[in-house]
């Protein structure tokens, strides 16, 4: 029997319909199946949500990538019934029950069953495991000054790991207002606009937004001198225009990060979730149930004060 499952489909842009796929009858021996059991919202799949299915229309359940689930077919036997973070193929992780490689593939701890909601949080494992790996390329913090520029979840995360890791201060500059508490994240102040902070005062400025080069800009005229600049939200060009000049005469070392070993840094951003388990759960602002998914891509989408991540769970 052709076994089946629910799946969102993208059929136009901002716009998902329920349907039903087919689950693969073979997996080959690096995958696994897993059965979705929470999922968070990230800004790249706002990207494509906005962007839509595109001429070639987009594979169902696409998009989303911050998935918890429990494996029900390994062809290897050994993560059957395991609890995991598994990043689906394709970013496709919208459905019943979806495909991972086995190496974009973690077992979490049990702990995080006690509670229905934990499932949720447990979700912020892959984007901080992004995070860790990012912070870890840009040098000890131990006193420095931070700003991120662009205060979504993941400018949370950096402002989290950096208090955590030393940093003397820790700005945010985002339009859009995330929290009023702000010190339960780490952050000394988060503020509407770069006007609001001295140019050329921070040690380490992060570019947190990505998909165009504005933010960027503010963040390499806000780097002290011998500063250094990390480039972490995606690009949209090909081409950047910046200001080299800048650039050269302040020393700036510019840092990219994408695409961690994902076996080294899921266990590490899982234990440091564990670790600072309050402030990672204030990261989750709502939580919608899998029925809602449209309504809760709308919000992701829209400005709406004080929401952080949006989490489905099934
Ligand atoms: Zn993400």
């Amino acid at each position: 029997m052709v076994d089946r499952t629910w799946a969102y489909h993208l059929v136009s842009p901002s716009t998902f319909k329920k349907t039903e796929v087919t689950i693969p009858e073979e997996l080959k021996t690096a995958e696994v199946e897993v059965e979705l059991l929470a999922a968070g919202i990230c800004g790249t799949d706002i990207h494509n949500f906005k962007h839509g299915p595109g001429s070639e229309g987009a594979p169902p359940g696409f998009s989303i990538h911050e998935c918890v689930g429990t494996v029900r077919r390994d062809p290897q036997k050994e993560l059957e019934g395991q609890l995991v973070l598994a990043i689906p193929k394709e970013y496709s992780g919208l459905k019943g029950k979806y495909v991972a490689d086995r190496d974009h593939c973690y077992g979490l701890s049990r702990h995080w069953l006690r509670e229905h909601d934990q499932l949720a949080i447990a979700t912020l494992v892959q984007p901080l495991a992004t995070v860790l790996f990012a912070l870890d390329r840009c040098g000890d913090l131990q006193g420095k000054t931070v700003v991120s520029v662009g205060i979504g979840p993941i400018g949370l995360l950096f402002g989290l790991v950096a208090r955590v890791r030393g940093a003397r201060r820790v700005v945010g500059i985002d339009p859009r207002l995330i929290t009023r508490n702000v010190e339960a994240f780490g952050f000394d102040e988060i503020v509407e606009e770069e006007s609001a902070v001295q140019a050329s005062s921070f040690d380490l400025c992060i570019e947190a937004v990505g998909g165009q080069d504005a933010t960027l800009v503010t963040a390499l005229k806000l780097c002290c001198p011998d500063g250094r600049v990390l480039a972490f939200g995606v690009p949209s060009d090909t081409y950047y225009q910046v200001p080299f000049m800048e650039i050269f005469r302040k020393r700036l070392t510019l840092i990219t990060s994408v695409a961690p070993e994902w076996s080294r840094y899921l266990p590490i951003a899982e234990a440091f979730i564990r670790l600072h388990c309050e402030a990672a759960s204030a990261i989750v602002s709502h939580i919608f149930s899998i029925d809602r998914t449209q309504e809760a891509f709308d919000l992701v989408a829209s400005s709406t004060p004080e929401r952080r991540k949006v989490v489905l769970v099934t």
